[in-house]
C-alpha cells in the first residue's frame, strides 16, 4: 500500500481548518447573562458571586464554594489555609501544569515531587508515603486529564500523618470517585474555569470544602485578609492577616452560572468522544492509552495517549509536529514540573528524581477533545493519527 504524503513533507493535510486541543462553548444565553450584569448596578461582588459559589458547591456535593480570580489563586489560598509556610513541605505530582507546584512555592514552602503510576499517570500513593517528613503539611494530588486520583489511599495517608489533602481538580469537574463526586471527598478541592476547562468564566477558579473553618479563612484571604470586628460600625474594618485581591466578579460569575447548566451534557459528550477514540486506537500500532480503574469515572478534560517509541522512527515532538501540520492541534501535557529551570535551580531537582514521569512524558501526546467537536472532527483526528503513525512506523 502506498502511503499518503504527510503534510509536513508537502502533502495535503487531513483537514483544511485547524482543530485545537480544547475550546470553550459560549452561546447567546451566556452572552445575555453577562450583558445583564453589565447593565446593572453591581458589576463585581454583587449577588452572582454567591449564587455561582452555591451552584458549583451543590453540583459537586460540597457544603461551601469560594470563588477566586483564577484556579492558581484558588490553589494558593488553599495552600495558605492548609497552613503551608516557610519550612513546610507539600507532596505533589510532577505530571501537572506548573500552577499546582507554584502555589506551594508562593507560600514559601517546598514542593516535593512523588512519582506517578505508569498505568493511570496519577500520583503514586506508595511514593507519597516514602517522601513524608516531619515538615510535610499537605498532599496536593492532581486528577490528571480528568481521572480522579485514588482518594481513599491518599486520605488514609493524610489521616495517619495529620496532613491536609488539597485536590487539584482543575481537570476533573464532573468526575466521580467510588460514587462520590469530585469536590465532595478531599479536605479542599480546587477547580479552574479557564476556557479550555469544563466550564468557563473567562478566568476564574473555586475552592470547595465541607469545612466552615477553611471556608471562612479562604474568604478572608481572597479579600486582603479583611475582617469587620464591629457589627454596629459596618464602615470599619481591619486587616487581621495578610490577604490578597483574588476576587472573581459578577460578570465572570454570571457567565459561569449560565455555563453550569450545560455541564452534565458536556461531560457526557466528552466521554462519548473519549470512547470513540479508545475504540479506534485499541487496534492501532504505535499508540497506547492510560488505564481507567473501575470506580473512577473520568471527566476527560484532555485525551492523552502514549506513543510506543520502540515501534516508531521519530520521537514525540516528531509526531506532534507532523499532526499539527495535518491541522490537528496535538499538544504536550506536560513537561514534568521538576525539570523546569526554575525548579532545578531553586530546589535542586533534576533528571532521575521521578523516573516514571520522565519516561512517560517522552511518550505523551494530547489529542483534541472538547464537547462541540463533531463526529467528523473525531474521524479527522483518527485519520491523521493513522496517517502519521503509519508513516513513522518501523
Ligand atoms: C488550569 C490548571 C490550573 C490553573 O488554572 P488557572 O485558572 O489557569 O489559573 C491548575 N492546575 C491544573 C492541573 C490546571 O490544568
Amino acid at each position: 500500500m502506498r502511503l499518503e504524503e504527510l503534510a509536513i513533507n508537502g502533502g495535503a493535510a487531513v483537514r483544511r481548518e485547524w482543530l485545537p486541543y480544547g475550546r470553550q462553548d459560549v452561546n447567546d444565553e451566556d452572552i445575555s447573562a453577562v450583558t445583564s450584569v453589565l447593565k446593572g448596578d453591581m458589576i463585581t461582588q454583587g449577588p452572582r458571586v454567591a449564587e455561582f459559589e452555591s451552584a458549583v458547591a451543590e453540583e459537586c456535593g460540597a457544603k461551601y464554594g469560594i470563588a477566586f480570580s483564577n484556579g492558581t489563586a484558588a490553589l494558593h489560598a488553599a495552600c495558605l489555609a492548609a497552613g503551608l509556610g516557610a519550612s513546610s513541605e507539600a507532596v505533589t505530582t510532577p505530571l501537572t501544569f506548573a500552577a499546582s507546584a507554584n502555589a506551594i512555592v508562593y507560600c514559601g514552602a517546598r514542593p516535593v515531587f512523588a512519582d506517578i503510576s505508569r498505568e493511570t499517570l496519577n500520583i503514586d500513593s506508595v511514593s507519597i508515603e516514602r517522601l513524608l517528613t516531619p515538615r510535610t503539611k499537605a498532599i496536593l494530588p492532581v486528577d490528571f486529564a480528568g481521572l480522579p486520583v485514588d482518594l481513599d489511599k491518599i486520605l488514609n495517608i493524610a489521616k495517619k500523618n495529620a496532613l491536609v489533602v488539597i485536590e487539584d481538580a482543575c481537570h476533573s469537574f464532573g468526575a466521580v470517585y467510588k460514587r462520590k463526586k469530585v469536590g465532595s471527598v478531599s479536605h479542599m478541592t480546587v477547580f479552574s474555569f479557564h476556557p479550555v476547562k469544563h466550564i468557563t468564566t473567562g478566568e476564574g477558579g473555586m475552592v470547595v470544602t465541607d469545612s466552615s473553618v477553611y471556608a471562612e479563612k479562604l474568604r478572608r484571604l481572597r479579600h486582603h485578609g479583611i475582617t469587620q470586628p464591629d457589627k454596629d460600625r459596618p464602615w470599619a474594618y481591619e486587616i487581621s492577616e495578610l490577604g490578597y485581591n483574588y476576587r472573581l466578579s459578577d460578570i465572570h460569575c454570571a457567565l459561569g452560572l449560565s455555563q453550569l447548566k450545560r455541564i452534565r451534557k458536556w461531560v457526557e459528550r466528552r466521554r462519548e468522544i473519549a470512547s470513540a477514540y479508545a475504540e479506534c486506537f485499541a487496534s492501532m500500532k504505535g499508540i497506547g492509552l492510560p488505564k481507567v480503574p473501575s470506580g473512577h469515572e473520568h471527566a476527560w478534560h484532555i485525551f492523552v495517549a502514549l506513543l510506543d517509541l520502540n515501534s516508531l522512527t521519530t520521537d514525540r515532538d516528531g509526531i506532534i509536529s507532523a499532526l499539527r501540520c495535518e491541522n490537528i492541534g496535538a499538544a504536550l501535557h506536560y513537561p514534568p514540573v521538576h525539570l523546569h529551570p526554575f525548579y532545578k535551580r531553586t530546589f535542586g531537582c533534576g533528571e532521575g528524581l521521578c523516573p516514571i514521569a520522565e519516561d512517560i512524558a517522552k511518550k505523551l501526546i494530547t489529542l483534541p477533545l472538547f464537547p462541540s467537536m463533531t463526529d467528523g472532527d473525531v474521524k479527522d483526528v483518527v485519520a491523521a493519527v493513522r496517517k502519521v503513525l503509519g508513516h513513522y512506523g518501523k
